[in-house]
């Protein structure tokens, strides 16, 4: 299939209105796989307006012609998975088996969100006052700005596209200058699958003007933002003078606690190939590992030859199991984070620097860090890559209270065969996903939920769609 890289505007593939032009690099290889457009506000509002004009007629569309559009997509993308997987590992660096699996959920949640937006029930409500009706029906919030992370290309923008699509939305889609390919081809298959002019719109160009455009222009109802907690602060600031509806993925520093009554040689090795999945960046990946000190030593002699194991390279080779950080920048930050914990008494158990022989590409070897003293930014702040610091608790209050001790809340896991600590430990996490005794609390069904600094709103699940819906009481009175 050919697929075009470039904007998609008003039904039309555009280059930037300033001429702008964007290289998108492969971070295993560090050359240019794509040149893009690469725009600015005045492409934002472009396609912001010829969403709004699309609005009215996709929004009274029935749920089923817009569900069947949305199927097609699924079904076009479950049909090309390899080709669809390349590109994003090419632009993200991931292995190939990873781009495959995302691009495989990107297709269960344009279906499952086909399906759901059928069940858009609204209610009536017996009235107090006699002669009178009262009705609670759900519409579309009206244009979606759509801005998305590298970490996760297909799966990040898929989830935000098909439910905001689902429930009669129309959108305005920003991908990250990182990854802007998978967006690209994800909206070659919406326009084949027959998705009217207007409704899918994808810029792509500077960040900061084009997410002060969605916020300033009226028509743009809400943003769904999947990305750093600091530029979630951005918006929320924004959106207070504007009202802008906001739906936000945030980051997350994961606690992963270990209880010795759990198999700890199992733990340790799911532990590592979760740990090193995406090469650690993924704002639901385990994090602080949180070890009772009685199964400390079992658990780092199980851990650290699984990590040195693991093959480091180009995610386009077969037996490749952790590939490059996103660019230069991400890998600087790993290494000052290791380097400041070491300076400060951390032990480096394996790792701990670039990988011997690897000139180009920005790798970083997996890494396990002990004695993370907690005031250390390895120990609280997000890593976002291939390094796990173990730490120590005594009991399973020390061990809560440890967890929640971070302005995140979005992934934390539990592992015990003890159903009274097992059920003391999820009640008392200030988390929205809480795995127990297993290593991916998620599901396109289920609903993303991020407290505290890891987000408002949800994304998936029946929460998911509903976040891309207003409420509207109808009242009735008077009747004779
Ligand atoms: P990261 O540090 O992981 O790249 P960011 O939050 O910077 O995370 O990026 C996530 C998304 O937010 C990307 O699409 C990026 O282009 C976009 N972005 C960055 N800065 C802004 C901003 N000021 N306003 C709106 N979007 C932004």
């Amino acid at each position: 299939m050919t697929y075009i890289y470039k904007q998609y505007i008003n039904g039309e593939w555009v280059e930037a209105s300033n001429g702008g032009t964007w290289e998108v690099i492969n971070p295993a290889t560090e050359e240019v796989v794509q040149t893009v457009p690469y725009g600015t506000a005045d492409d934002a509002n472009a396609a912001i307006e010829a969403a709004a004009r699309a609005f009215p007629e996709w929004a009274n569309q029935t749920a089923y012609k817009r569900a069947a559009i949305l199927k097609k997509a699924s079904d076009i993308m479950r049909s090309r998975l390899d080709e669809l997987a390349r590109t994003t590992t090419l632009e993200c660096g991931k292995p190939l088996s990873q781009s495959r699996g995302e691009w495989f959920t990107a297709a269960d949640l344009f279906e499952w969100f086909a399906e759901e937006c059928k069940r858009v029930y609204g209610r009536t409500i017996p009235s107090r006052v006699p002669r009178k009706r009262m009705t609670v029906i759900k519409q579309p919030i009206g244009v979606v700005g759509v801005i998305t992370a590298w970490n996760f290309p297909a799966y990040n923008t898929a989830r935000a596209w098909a439910a905001a699509l689902a429930a009669g939305c129309t959108v305005v889609a920003k991908p990250a200058e990182d990854t802007p390919l998978t967006a690209m081809e994800m909206t070659n298959i919406l326009v084949e699958a027959g998705i009217p002019t207007g409704v899918m719109n994808l810029i792509n160009g500077e960040p900061a003007p084009i997410g002060q455009a969605m916020l300033d222009h009226p028509d743009c109802r809400k943003i769904s933002f999947t990305g750093s907690t600091e530029v979630g602060r951005i918006l929320m600031e924004g959106s207070a003078r504007t009202f802008t509806r906001l739906g936000l993925e945030l980051g997350g520093n994961a606690p992963v606690i270990v209880f010795p009554d759990a198999d700890i040689a199992r733990v340790a090795k799911g532990a590592v190939s979760t740990k090193y999945w995406n090469a650690g960046q993924a704002c639901t990946g385990p994090q602080r590992f949180m070890v009772q000190e009685s199964a400390l030593q079992q658990f780092i002699d199980t851990v650290v030859p699984a990590v040195e194991a693991l093959k480091v390279g180009n995610g386009l080779e077969s037996d490749v199991a952790v590939g490059p950080i996103i660019n230069e920048r991400q890998r600087g930050r790993i290494e000052s984070l290791v380097m400041e914990g070491v300076a400060h008494g951390a032990t480096v158990l394996t790792g701990g620097s670039r990988p011997a022989g690897m000139d180009k590409g920005f790798f970083y070897q997996p890494t396990v860090v002990t004695n993370v003293a907690l005031d250390q930014r390895l120990y609280h702040e997000e890593i976002f890559g291939p390094v796990m610091p173990i730490t120590t608790f005594n009991d399973v209050d020390e061990a809560i209270y440890m967890a929640n001790q971070t302005p995140y809340g979005l992934a934390a896991y539990v592992w015990t065969n003890d159903l009274n600590t097992a059920i003391k430990a999820y009640e008392g996490l200030e988390f929205g996903l809480v795995g127990v005794n297993e290593w991916y609390p998620q599901a396109t069904e289920a609903p993303f939920v991020g407290w505290k600094a890891s987000g408002l709103g949800a994304e998936a699940g029946a929460e998911g769609l509903e976040d891309y819906l207003e409420t509207k009481l109808v009242s009735i009175g008077n009747i004779r």
